[in-house]
């Protein structure tokens, strides 16, 4: 399969892109009542994990468990969700999510039906964590030994 601009993973980033490798990149994404929710986004298209090559699973496992560091670092949260779906385009990515027990979705997945409002001075201050967040994943990664592109 070839990059196709109808593909929203190919036409952009799918986020702010914290991390570029030649093979995958890691993006925060905008989800205003998830600070910190990021992920690894692998940059060609292959639809599952054991498409890969080993090396690359590694590869792609490694800046899974770095990006986790660096949110368990620096938020605190009660949990990290990891979960990779792509049913809706051919990359595969982790979501690296960031959990707390007064979150929009807690204790259901962030896709689930919202149990309550979002906690504003909670979110705030995370929010206000991000320039620490994107600092840590940057040397997570680079301590990972997976260098920029
Ligand atoms: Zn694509």
């Amino acid at each position: 399969m070839s990059q196709s601009s109808q593909c929203e993973l190919c036409a952009g980033d799918g986020g702010e892109v914290i991390w570029r490798h030649p093979a995958f990149r890691v993006v925060l994404v905008d989800e205003p009542d998830y600070p910190g929710f990021c992920r690894v986004i692998w940059n060609a298209h292959v639809k599952e994990m054991t498409d890969l090559a080993p090396a690359e699973r590694t590869l792609v496992s490694n800046a899974v468990w770095a990006v986790e560091a660096a949110l368990r670092e620096t938020l605190q949260p009660e949990k990290i969700n990891l979960a990779t779906l792509g049913n809706m385009t051919p990359h595969v990515h982790w979501h690296v999510i960031p959990r707390f027990t007064d979150d929009r979705h807690f204790p259901s997945p962030v896709w689930a039906a919202p149990r309550r409002e979002a906690d504003l001075p909670s979110l705030q201050a995370r929010r206000a964590q991000l320039p620490q967040v994107r600092d840590a994943i940057r040397r997570q990664l680079d301590a990972a030994g997976l260098p920029v592109a």
